[in-house]
């Protein structure tokens, strides 16, 4: 599915979108859908498509976007009870939109999958 320019268009401010957070590298931004109290995604400026994307070049990307999940979930104020963080890769792994990001879930309390 090619639905990647979703997220390009919420990191450009083309659609309305609660931003919790940006800079020149990363955005955050309230998921339409939410799975739980807090629900955030978390995704690169640039196009990178799934997390078999990653490489040498571009992995410091990867740390900044858990470094801000951090600090949201602190700011949240759901770190003491906990969160969960999540990314999806491709079919297998449920990944719907076609363009690398992070959900960020708490508020409630989240089972694990395994
Ligand atoms: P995935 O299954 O890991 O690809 O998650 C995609 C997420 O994007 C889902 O949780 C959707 O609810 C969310 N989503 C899809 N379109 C939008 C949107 O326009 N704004 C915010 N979140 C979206």
């Amino acid at each position: 599915m090619n639905n990647e320019s979703i997220f390009q268009d919420i990191i450009n401010k083309k659609i309305q979108t609660n931003i919790v957070y940006q800079d020149t590298i990363i955005t955050a931004f309230e998921d339409i859908n939410p799975k739980a109290p807090v629900h955030i995604l978390i995704v690169p400026n640039i196009f990178i498509k799934s997390s078999n994307e990653i490489n040498k070049k571009n992995k410091y990307i990867l740390a900044h976007m858990f470094y801000i999940a951090v600090k949201i979930a602190k700011k949240q104020k759901i770190s003491r009870e906990g969160y969960k963080i999540i990314i999806n890769c491709n079919k297998n792994g449920g990944q719907e939109i076609n363009y690398l990001h992070m959900h960020l879930l708490g508020g409630k309390e989240l089972r694990s999958l395994y």
